[in-house]
């Protein structure tokens, strides 16, 4: 089926077969005909083209066929590119052959349809080319992520879905009937990962997470991609270097391999790449406090983690991602460790990024003091014996370490200036959806 011999849609709008005969093949996108013409826009994977059949130029009931075959109808036409500025993209193909695999069904998608409607039909509508151009940009994303800690000497590590312990907090995990007992879904990868850096050192992760989110956030998916990257001998400094170093180099890749997508979903290419090229400033949670109380005029009492509508504020006075450390230790999971010279905050860091898209990074050194964690875990309730495994990793050649978590999909909503988190996964699960 990969015939050489079929042409891509954006090698004719570059202008590689200008004036040749060839082979094309896709799906309508859009279709009107009048009497002895009809006008398509067919599509691949690539983009959208016009072509034109009249009436003559092939047989005719090939002609036919293509005045009766409605948008989305699968089909393969012969015939040649000619350059005409009324074309949008300035090429068109004209049809001497049309030939359609099959004729679609009426597409239930029209424009105007409710988010909701478009979710129900999210299978079709992933067709779109909003979603075609959202997916494109994930999948550099998801590559840049790779090749990143790759050639930064980082293995790519696997850990268990199925975990038999909360790492994130009791509240968000999804419980599974695991045999005669009971596992969770994985929340973060990061446990089995600090198991890991005693034989590997430096390891990262991209997978699915799941969380049981209960609130409705245009923030949060039940089921999302998480980044992680775990290393031995790290300190706080040295994480954010790294996590500051990832998203630049992403935004990097993106900006590269993705002009025609950020155009497609009008995207500022240079507010991006000035992002890209600039560094990204350091703060402390109190900074940020101080920064809310002075010029936003908003109380945050200390100890209370930033809310959304906070986080927004925060990033009026900020035009990259900034980095914020030191947050309460209260308010934190139980592995992160309090800062020596600030007991009352912890050596941890978010990356919050610009334009309300809020935070997109998560990280922290990890506590090498087990009676701490065995005291915070026992505070929330939890049966400290289920853990042991995990305290062995202090038992035997503890290290100093760290690492963090990145979302996928805050990243790609954020880059593609998304409205709402779902559109930056295919098939989203929340709070109310879990199909198709
Ligand atoms: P939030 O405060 O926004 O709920 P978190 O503090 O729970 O985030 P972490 O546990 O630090 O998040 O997870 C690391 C990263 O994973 C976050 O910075 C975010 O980018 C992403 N993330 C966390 N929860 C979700 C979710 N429910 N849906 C999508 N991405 C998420
Ligand atoms: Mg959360």
């Amino acid at each position: 089926m990969t015939d050489e011999s079929y042409v891509k849609i954006k090698d004719v709008l570059n202008g590689y077969h200008k004036d040749k005969e060839v082979k094309m093949r896709g799906w309508i996108h859009r279709t009107r005909s009048g009497g002895k013409i009809v006008f398509m826009v067919i599509r691949d994977a690539t983009g959208t083209l016009q072509a034109t059949v009249k009436k003559g130029n092939l047989p005719d009931e090939e002609f036919e066929d293509a005045k009766k075959a409605l948008v989305e109808s699968s089909l393969i036409l012969k015939g040649t590119i000619a350059e005409d500025n009324r074309a949008p993209g300035g090429y068109e193909l004209r049809v001497d052959h049309c030939n359609i695999l099959q004729f679609a069904e009426v597409f239930p998608i029209v424009e105007d349809q409710s988010p909701e409607f478009l979710m129900d039909k999210r299978h079709l509508w992933i067709r779109s080319q909003k979603l075609n151009a959202v997916f494109k940009i994930r999948s550099t994303v998801v590559g840049a992520i790779h090749s990143f800690f790759r050639t930064n000497g980082f293995y790519e590590f696997d850990a268990p879905v199925l975990q038999p312990n909360q790492c994130e907090g009791g509240s968000t995990l999804f419980e599974v009937k695991y045999y005669e007992n009971k596992t969770y879904l994985s929340q973060t990868w990061q446990l089995y990962a600090e198991a890991a850096i005693f034989s590997l050192e430096k390891i990262y992760n991209v997978g699915p997470t799941f969380r049981a989110e209960k609130s409705k956030t245009s923030r949060h998916l039940s089921e999302f991609w998480m980044a992680e990257m775990e290393a031995a001998w790290l300190n706080l400094h040295d994480l954010t270097e790294i996590a500051k170093d990832e998203v630049k180099y992403i935004l990097k890749e993106v900006l590269k391999h993705n002009q025609n997508e950020l155009e497609t979903l009008n995207q500022d290419i240079e507010k991006l790449t000035h992002i890209a090229n600039n560094s990204f400033p350091t703060i402390s949670y109190d900074e940020a406090l101080s920064i809310l109380k002075d010029k936003e005029n908003m109380n945050v009492e200390w100890g209370k983690d930033l809310r959304t509508i906070e986080e927004a504020k925060l990033m009026n006075h900020f035009d990259t991602p900034i980095i914020v450390t030191h947050y309460p230790l209260e308010i934190m999971a139980f592995y992160k460790p309090a800062d020596p010279d600030r007991p009352d905050t912890a050596l941890c860091f978010d990356m919050l990024a610009p334009d309300g898209y809020g935070e997109i990074v998560g990280g922290s050194e990890r506590s090498t003091d087990l009676e701490y964690m065995k005291n915070r875990l026992r505070e929330q309730g939890e049966n400290i014996e289920n853990y042991d495994w995990y305290f062995d990793l202090r038992r035997f050649g503890s290290v100093p370490h760290g690492g963090y978590g990145l979302g996928v999909e805050r990243l790609v909503s954020w880059i593609c200036k998304l409205e709402n988190i779902k559109d930056a996964i295919p098939f989203p699960r929340t709070l109310t959806r879990f199909s198709p």
